[in-house]
């Protein structure tokens, strides 16, 4: 997609347009300077011509050419981007400029406005402190906080971008002027594309208060939660270094390992890992270790998420924690040299099957099974069998045949759980009310397409098949009401 606002960035040189006003020196194939926007003796300000992009390690402060004109002379983005055109010479249009762009340079916009707002509280601060978040992570995640509503909307205002924030659904307009910011009072964590967008935001409440701990931003062309990962932006460099990812259930989990040192992970948004989030992943790594929760919970996550990830063609490691951990408070506990001393004596998942551990042969036989059918390499799969036959003496064709599902106790029927599982997995545009449906299910609709997992049977959330996508599609088509069909024909 281009748009005029598009083009313009990529044909202004950064750092001729950042040299008018600060000299640059040169390191390596980017640039540094002593920082135009804090006191700064240290050269803590960069310049990447390649990326197109500043940032400075002092205050936090970065993006693009414009951005930083717009700073340096005090201007909106969008006055910014007219001037420089100007300046350079270069056709711009700014009332050609697309609405969707608009709302992606507000949101960029916000998360300034947030991250500086956050080193005027000092609540936010001793919060994040207490937490266990070192400086040098909060800037490296712009971390904010969002102090009052309608300083909010007069900046989105000043910014000529009110109209298209709202878009977002993050700030509410309650008529006669006034808003309401969804994540007022909150920690802010900007949730960012793998490629660096600000995609919207996940708020954290700073003291029980009786409202949820964890507000994300809602579902919006501009924020898909099943197919963001929080923290792949800021990490997926370090995990490729590392050779694999390290995959945690909670975003303050991310920021604490940060802080400790451990700089490859990331965490879906408070809910189970989706299909999209594992082949996200898969383009960045080829291993990916779960971190999850040392409790019941927390392994019913792993055995829910290891399909995905087997199916995404991952390899998967299983750090154990100690029963009632988390990462957080393992590293608080026992400091970050016991956690990598874990992380890096997990054994890889079907050589800990083969090869034994705490389970009892038969239940690893039963998960050995299961965890190989979602292998999609069939020479991988028979190769593996046959190691785990010499081992356990069972017959090849026992291992390479999945265990037959549960259906005792299960109570919905099979095309529901694919139908729930599908709507939650992939969030297509769909309206229950258009389904034939008992009203039981119907409600469990709306509440998959809301993302609210912990509302749906246990069924449900274990559900997985290697063609989920192709069944749901299958069974949405057979589900349309038939007056409804007939409708969209004519
Ligand atoms: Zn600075």
């Amino acid at each position: 997609m281009s748009s005029d606002l598009e083009e313009l960035r990529r044909e202004l040189d950064i750092v001729d347009v950042v040299s008018r006003f600060v000299p640059l020196e040169r390191v390596g194939s980017n640039y540094r300077a002593n920082c135009p926007f804090h006191p700064d003796r240290t050269p803590s300000f960069f310049v990447s011509p390649s990326k197109g992009i500043f940032k400075c390690f002092g205050c936090g402060v970065g993006g693009d050419a414009i951005k930083f004109y717009a700073l340096y002379e005090n201007l909106s983005y969008l006055e910014a981007a007219r001037e420089l055109a100007r300046l350079y010479g270069k056709r711009f249009n700014l009332a050609g400029v697309k609405e969707e762009e608009k709302v992606r340079v507000a949101l960029e916009r916000v998360s300034d406005f947030y991250r500086e707002s956050l080193l005027k509280n000092e609540e936010a601060l001793e919060y994040l402190k207490a937490r266990g978040v070192d400086g040098h992570t909060v800037k490296r995640f712009s971390v904010g906080y969002a102090p009052d509503s309608r300083k909010l909307a007069e900046f989105l205002k000043r910014e000529g971008l009110l109209e298209e924030y709202l878009k977002t659904r993050n700030l509410v307009s309650l008529g006669s002027g006034n808003y309401r910011d969804l994540f007022l009072k909150r920690v802010v964590l900007p949730v960012r594309t793998p490629s660096g967008r600000t995609a919207g935001f996940s708020g954290r409440r700073l003291r029980e208060d009786g409202s949820p701990k964890y507000v994300n931003s809602p579902e919006s062309p501009y924020f898909k939660k099943s197919s963001l990962l929080f923290g792949l932006s800021e990490t997926k460099d370090y995990a490729k270094e590392e050779g694999y990812a390290l995959l945690v259930e909670g975003v303050f989990d991310v920021l604490k390992l940060f802080s400790a040192g451990v700089r490859n992970a990331a965490a879906p948004l408070g809910t189970a890992l989706t299909e999209q989030q594992a082949r996200v992943l898969a383009a960045y790594v080829k291993k990916v270790y779960l971190l999850f929760d040392g409790d019941e919970a927390g392994r019913k996550a792993v055995r829910r998420a290891v399909p995905l990830l087997l199916s995404a063609g991952l390899e998967v490691f299983v750090v154990r924690l100690p029963e009632g951990h988390d990462p957080d408070s393992f590293v608080t506990e026992y400091g970050v040299k016991a956690l990598k001393g874990l992380i890096s004596s997990a054994e890889e998942l079907f050589s800990s099957l083969i090869n034994g551990g705490r389970d009892s042969l038969e239940e690893r036989i039963k998960l050995f099974r299961e965890y190989l059918s979602y292998l999609p390499d069939d020479a991988k799969r028979i190769a593996l069998a046959a190691e785990f036959q010499q081992k356990a003496k069972v017959p090849l064709e026992t291992l390479l045949t999945p265990p037959k599902r549960r259906q005792a106790s299960s109570s919905l029927p099979f095309k529901y759980k694919v139908l729930l599982k599908g709507l939650l997995s992939f969030r297509p545009k769909v309206r229950p009310e258009e389904l034939e449906l008992p009203k039981e299910v119907r409600e469990l609709c709306y509440k998959a397409l809301d993302g609210e997992e912990h509302e749906l049977p246990e069924e449900v959330l274990e559900f997985n098949s290697p063609n989920l996508e192709r069944m749901f599609y299958k069974v949405l088509e057979q589900l349309k009401k038939r007056e409804f069909v007939r409708e969209v024909e004519q």
